[in-house]
C-alpha cells in the first residue's frame, strides 16, 4: 500500500485530536489524511450547558477547523456521514463517497432516550452547538411570552431538566445563574419562576463523593433549584411531564422540558453493522474494533471496561482526548509497517463539575477534595490545557476561560 488513505470521521474532542497529533507526527508524503465533519467548526461539547442556558455565547465554544487544522496537510470535508461500509472500506456522506484503508470513528454522542414516550418529539436536549442555542432561545422566547398571556401561564416559566447527572446538575447550576437576568430582562416575578430538576435515583450525582455531592445539591436549592429524587420522567407530551414516584404518577406542566439523562454512541456506527454494547463499540486494548483491523474508534463511540470496578468508563472528553493520542500513535505504526500498537490505559486525572461561573465541585490528584472556588479555577485550568494541546497559547489567549480570579 502506498500513500495510505487515512480517513478520520468526527471532529469532537477524539477526531480532531487525532487529526491535530496525526499532523504533528506524518508527512503528507506518508498518508493521505481526511477529516470529516458536520460543520467547519470543532465545538467543546463540555461548554454547551452553558451556551444553553445562555450565560456563554456559543462563538466562544466554537473553533473554526481552520485555525486548528493544518489544511496543507489535512484534507477537510464538510459533510455529513451516513453510513460505513467497514467490508468495502468506504464510508457514505450526504454529499459523495470516501475510501479508506484506515478509518477512525469519532462521531461522537446522542441522547439515551430509553424509548421514553414523546420524549424526542417535545423535549429538548444538549447535544451540539445548535441545540444549546435552540434551547436559549426557546426559554427566552417563553419568558418574553409570559407577559402577553391574558391568564397566567405558569408552564411557560417552569423550566425542566430531566436526569442529576453531571450534565443535568451543570445545566441546571447555568440556569439558576441565568434565571435572575431572565426575569429582569422580562418582567417576570423571581418567586413565580420554577426550576425543577428530577432525577429517577436516590441522588444526584450518583457514585459521587457524598460530600460534595451533599454542597452541590443545598448550593442550588440556595438559588431556588427543586429537587425531586427517586423520581422517574415517563412520558413527556405537549404539556409537559408525566413522572413516577412510589407508584404515584404526577403531571407536571411546562413548556421547557430538557432532557439531559444519559447518553449512547452515535448511532450509525450500530446501525452501520459494528459490534455494540448499549450503541458503544467495545473496542480492543489497541484501540481498534473486535472485528476490523483497520478501524479504529475514538471517544463516545467507544466503550472500556475499568477492570477495577468491572464497569464501563464513563464516555467523557479527558477519556476521548487521551484516546486520541493512542489512535495516532497506532496509526503512525501501522503505517510505519509496523504491528507493534500501543494499548490504552486512561488516566483519569479527577472530575470537577461546574456549578455556574465561580462555584464548582470536584476530586482531583485520586483524592483531593475541592469545592467553591478552587474547584472553579482548576475546571477553568483543565479547559485551558485543552486549548493550549489543541491549538497553543493563541488559542487559549482567543477561546480560553482566563477570568479565573474574578
Ligand atoms: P463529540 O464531542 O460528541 O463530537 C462529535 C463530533 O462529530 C462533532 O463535531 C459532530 O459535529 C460530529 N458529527 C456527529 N455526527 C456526525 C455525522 N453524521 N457526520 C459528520 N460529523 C458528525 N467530559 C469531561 O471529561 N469533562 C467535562 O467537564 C464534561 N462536561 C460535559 C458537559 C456537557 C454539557 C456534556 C453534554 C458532556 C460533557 N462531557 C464532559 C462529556 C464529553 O463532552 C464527551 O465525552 C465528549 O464530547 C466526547 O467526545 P467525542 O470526540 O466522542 O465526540
Ligand atoms: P449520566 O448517565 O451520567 O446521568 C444521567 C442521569 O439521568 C442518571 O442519574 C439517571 O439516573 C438519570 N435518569 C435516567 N433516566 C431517567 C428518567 N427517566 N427520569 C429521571 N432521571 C433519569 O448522563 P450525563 O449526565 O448526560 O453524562 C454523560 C457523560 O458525560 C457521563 O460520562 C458524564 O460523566 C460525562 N459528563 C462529565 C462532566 C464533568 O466531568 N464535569 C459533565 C457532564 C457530563
Amino acid at each position: 500500500m502506498n500513500r495510505p488513505n487515512i480517513v478520520i470521521l468526527g471532529a469532537g474532542y477524539g477526531g480532531i485530536m487525532t487529526a491535530v497529533n496525526l499532523q504533528k507526527k506524518m508527512s503528507p508524503e506518508e498518508a493521505n489524511i481526511t477529516l470529516v465533519n458536520k460543520h467547519d467548526y470543532h465545538y467543546q461539547t463540555t461548554w454547551l450547558h452553558e451556551n444553553a442556558a445562555g450565560t456563554l455565547h456559543h462563538d466562544r465554544t466554537r473553533i473554526a477547523i481552520k485555525d486548528v487544522v493544518d489544511f496543507n496537510k489535512i484534507n477537510f470535508v464538510q459533510d455529513t456521514v451516513q453510513s460505513i461500509d467497514p467490508k468495502s472500506k468506504t464510508v457514505t456522506l450526504e454529499d459523495g463517497e470516501l475510501s479508506y484503508d484506515y478509518l477512525v470513528i469519532g462521531l461522537g454522542f446522542e441522547s439515551a432516550t430509553f424509548g421514553i414516550e414523546g420524549l424526542k418529539e417535545h423535549a429538548f436536549s444538549i447535544q451540539n452547538i445548535n441545540s444549546a442555542r435552540l434551547i436559549r432561545d426557546h426559554i427566552e422566547y417563553n419568558f418574553a411570552q409570559y407577559n402577553l398571556e391574558k391568564d397566567e401561564r405558569q408552564d411557560l416559566i417552569t423550566i425542566i431538566v430531566g436526569g442529576a447527572g453531571f450534565t443535568g446538575i451543570e445545566f441546571v447550576a447555568e440556569l439558576a445563574n441565568r434565571i435572575p437576568e431572565l426575569c429582569q430582562e422580562y418582567d417576570v416575578p423571581k418567586d413565580k419562576v420554577r426550576l425543577i430538576n428530577v432525577e429517577a435515583g436516590p441522588t444526584a450525582l450518583a457514585g459521587f463523593d457524598p460530600e460534595l455531592v451533599e454542597y452541590a445539591m443545598n448550593r442550588l436549592e440556595e438559588k431556588g433549584v427543586e429537587f425531586k429524587l427517586g423520581t422517574m420522567i415517563k412520558k413527556v407530551n405537549e404539556e409537559g411531564i408525566i413522572v413516577e414516584k412510589d407508584e404515584e404518577q404526577e403531571e407536571i406542566k411546562s413548556k421547557n422540558v430538557i432532557w439531559a439523562a444519559g447518553v449512547t454512541g452515535n448511532s450509525i456506527v450500530q446501525e452501520s453493522g459494528f459490534e455494540t454494547n448499549r450503541g458503544r463499540v467495545p473496542v480492543r486494548n489497541d484501540l481498534r474494533t473486535p472485528d476490523y483491523d483497520d478501524v479504529f474508534v475514538v471517544g463516545d463511540c467507544a466503550v472500556i471496561m475499568n477492570p477495577e470496578s468491572e464497569r464501563p468508563y464513563p464516555p467523557t472528553a479527558q477519556i476521548a482526548i487521551q484516546m486520541a493520542d493512542v489512535v495516532a500513535h497506532n496509526l503512525k505504526q501501522l503505517v510505519s509497517g509496523s504491528e507493534k500498537l500501543e494499548g490504552f490505559e486512561p488516566n483519569i486525572q479527577g472530575t470537577v463539575a461546574s456549578l455556574g461561573h465561580t462555584d464548582a465541585i470536584g476530586v482531583v490528584f485520586d483524592d483531593k477534595k475541592l469545592f467553591g472556588r478552587s474547584a472553579s479555577i482548576m475546571k477553568k485550568v483543565i479547559d485551558n490545557r485543552y486549548l493550549m494541546k489543541l491549538g497553543g497559547v493563541g488559542l487559549v489567549l482567543k477561546k480560553g476561560k482566563l477570568d479565573m480570579y474574578h
